[in-house]
């Protein structure tokens, strides 16, 4: 990396941050597209948050990313927000256009990417979403947006699922939408095509626990767990014991931050897939 006077900072903002995997995705794509960029990482506490966005504006940082449990919060702090991210009712990635702040959320677009990388379509199929904090906001949004037949939101705390089941039902009226508790008593487990994992159930270092056993569903299941440390979870070992075909979150890290670098960089055309495998073995390294 040459560093020099015309060396453009992004970043990523949140609180705590340890051990994010935002730099090094970021900076191994500015490395293979030899672009003149550094992403660095910053632990912001609540009360610098406004100060933090004034600083991003007067130092002229290009763009950051926002993180737990700020991605709500800085909705306060932009000029304009993306559709997408007025639907999810969070931002993940802010551009910085002369002094504007532009919000947009890329989680749910990197998920769909990843669900086309691996030839899956959703269209007209029966998803049950296991959670309903941030990311099941997001893939819960997304799925709908881009025409499944049915969502089902299972939470622990059912007034969450509730409320996102509620949320998705105004927007999308057409999509068939319910939840219920992780014990699954209200599905029809065989009619189910794809089980998403979106609590923190299996995430280290609890990684000898799965949030649901996978007895009872149809053998063309397919399982998505998007956490990602570790890469293959307790769920996706017990999903590929069964045969199922299985997603890790390691896809969708990489393509919501290739799809930061897109808004970022002018949509300068960059053909995602080609720096997909690259930045993964380079990731791999630092999560087991
Ligand atoms: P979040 O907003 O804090 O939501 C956490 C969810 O997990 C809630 O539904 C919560 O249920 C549930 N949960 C947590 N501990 C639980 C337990 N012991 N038993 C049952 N349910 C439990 O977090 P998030 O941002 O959605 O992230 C969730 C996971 O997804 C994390 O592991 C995160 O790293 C991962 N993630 C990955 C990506 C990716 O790109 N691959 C993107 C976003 C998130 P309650 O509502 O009952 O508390």
């Amino acid at each position: 990396m040459n560093i020099n006077w015309n060396t453009q900072i992004y970043c990523l903002i949140g609180h705590p941050i340890s051990k994010t995997l935002s730099p090094i995705i970021h900076n191994n794509f500015y490395r293979l597209i030899n672009e003149n960029s550094i992403y660095l990482a910053f632990d912001v506490k609540e009360k610098h948050l406004s100060t933090i966005v004034e600083a991003i504006k007067i130092l002229d940082i290009k763009g950051f990313n926002v993180t737990i449990p700020y991605k709500t919060t800085i909705i306060n702090y932009l000029d304009e927000i993306s559709e997408e991210a007025k639907l999810i009712g969070a931002v993940n990635t802010v551009k910085n256009v002369d002094g504007k702040l532009v919000g947009y959320n890329t989680d749910g677009m990197g998920f769909i990417k990843s669900l086309e990388l691996n030839n899956i379509d959703v269209k007209g199929k029966n998803i049950l979403i296991l959670g309903a904090g941030g990311g099941a906001k997001a893939i819960g949004t997304s799925l709908a947006f881009i025409g499944v037949d049915s969502i089902f939101i299972s939470n622990r705390t059912l007034g969450k699922a509730k409320k996102l089941s509620e949320k998705l039902k105004h927007q999308f009226p057409e999509v068939s939408i319910d939840y219920g508790e992780l014990d699954l008593k209200k599905i029809d487990k065989k009619k189910i095509h794809m089980i998403i994992n979106c609590t923190s159930i299996g995430m280290y270092p609890n990684i000898d626990k799965s949030p649901i056993d996978l007895d009872g569903f149809s053998k063309d299941l397919v399982v998505y767990d998007i956490v990602y440390k570790p890469i293959n979870t307790k769920l996706l070992k017990l999903a590929q014991d069964k045969g199922y075909k299985t997603m890790d979150g390691l896809t969708m890290l990489i393509f919501q931050g290739l799809y930061s670098q897109q808004i970022w960089l002018d949509n300068k055309n960059y053909d995602i897939y080609e720096y997909y495998d690259e930045i993964r073995r380079n990731l791999e390294k630092y999560v087991e």
